[in-house]
């Protein structure tokens, strides 16, 4: 079962046109265990020190995010997060700026305000990318 589990993640590296390393198939599998945004520590975790250095793991993630196999998530922290990108769960997130709980939420309408954008704008010829981050406070602590 590992192994045909394996095979899938060495496919998708494939199809964006990576050899499967194993640091790859590692920080793949990491990403999509938990399905959550993470930042370069969080993965240097999971995946264990031994396994792959920070430059390493950035180099990965920068690779992964020009494929379009991941997305950089901006919680304006300092510090970049990354996920899977899933082309059929356009989502996005609202983060507590107190305890930095995240939750996703989906129906942005993006394809309104692109709309909007290119109306307004006179240099731009189309919208390819998005990124929507709500911040804000948790029941807990706007108590
Ligand atoms: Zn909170
Ligand atoms: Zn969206």
């Amino acid at each position: 079962m590992e192994l045909s589990k394996e095979d899938g993640l060495a496919g998708i590296l494939r199809k964006a046109g990576f050899r499967a390393t194993k640091p790859r198939l590692l920080v793949l599998a990491h990403l999509q265990k938990t399905r959550y945004p993470l930042c370069i520590r969080e993965i240097i975790e999971g995946i264990g020190r031994k396994n792959a250095d920070q430059v390493t793991v950035y180099r990965i993630l920068d690779s992964f995010k020009k494929a379009g196999v991941a997305v950089q998530v901006d919680f304006q922290q300092g510090r970049a997060y990354y996920e899977l990108k899933d082309a059929k769960y356009d989502h996005h997130h609202i983060v507590c700026t107190d305890c930095d709980k995240v939750e996703d939420f989906t129906g942005c309408e993006y394809e309104k305000i692109a709309g909007k954008a290119l109306k307004q704008t006179h240099g731009f010829a189309k919208v390819t990318s998005h990124s929507v981050e709500l911040f804000g406070l948790c029941n807990a602590c706007a108590r």
